[in-house]
């Protein structure tokens, strides 16, 4: 598992703009506000998410056993994923897998009913965390997650845990075509592994800020996000 730079294994150079963790459960709003923080105030964004999806695709075409926490520990040691920066200083880097980015193939039904449990593995937190931080080690950065402001980046610049109502939840995953319409069952399941599990488990820094999107458009949600960056920014010389 490694970070490369665009165009192969050149040194990537470091950033002195801020990081700003999201975390939140599935259908929060947090890829969409993510994604679109990371545009507006012109830094890289990391999805970590797709890592653990990645991973848990590659055991699923290994054929091993997910629920085997042994066998995926072992078996995640061997994955060829790589984390490539996107090229400048903004835009999303990508997740590859044996060299090649698995796009759709990372939201399928499959993959969203086995993920939690791959994720649940101490041996692939750590796997995984350590190529994140790999990558949010450059800086200027927007980094969605379960455990960003908690475990990969305890001192990001900004930290935010987006909540919404689980029946809001359940209707912008299954609206989100890019999610492939995820049900409210699976949704649910997820989220009660993700947030139950004994390794880091969903949950707000005890200094990031709560929002609950419910009532709040994205709009709303990222003009909030972006001012606080503009603050952060204001205090850290860059
Ligand atoms: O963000 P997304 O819903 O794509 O994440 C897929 C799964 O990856 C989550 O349900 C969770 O099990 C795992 N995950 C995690 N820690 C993160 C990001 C995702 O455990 N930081």
């Amino acid at each position: 598992m490694k970070v490369v730079g665009l165009g192969g294994d050149e040194p990537v150079e470091g950033t002195a703009d801020v990081v700003v963790a999201i975390d939140g459960p599935a259908g929060s709003g947090k890829s969409t506000v993510a994604r679109r923080v990371a545009e507006g105030a012109g830094l890289r964004y990391l999805d970590t998410g797709a890592t653990y999806r990645a991973l848990t695709l590659a055991l699923l075409r290994r054929r091993i056993p997910v629920e085997d926490a042994e066998a995926v520990a072992d078996a995640a040691k061997a994955v060829d994923l790589t984390l490539e920066l996107p090229p400048g200083r903004a835009g999303a880097a990508r997740v590859l897998l044996d060299g090649v980015e698995p796009g759709l193939a990372l939201r399928t039904p499959e993959v969203n009913a086995t993920v939690s449990a791959v994720a649940a593995v101490p041996a692939v937190r750590e796997l995984l965390v350590g190529l994140q931080r790999s990558l949010v080690g450059v800086g200027g950065i927007v980094v969605e997650g379960r455990d960003i402001g908690t475990v990969v980046w305890p001192d990001a610049d900004v930290k935010v845990f987006l909540t919404a109502s689980e029946h809001e939840r359940a209707r912008r995953r299954s609206d989100d075509t890019e999610g492939g319409g995820e049900t409210a069952e699976t949704l649910a399941r997820r989220d009660a592994l993700d947030s139950g599990r004994a390794a880091s488990p969903t949950r707000a820094a005890a200094d990031a800020l709560v929002i609950d999107s419910t009532t709040r458009t994205i709009d709303q949600v990222v003009d909030h996000l972006l001012q606080l960056i503009e603050a952060a920014r204001a205090t850290r010389p860059r």
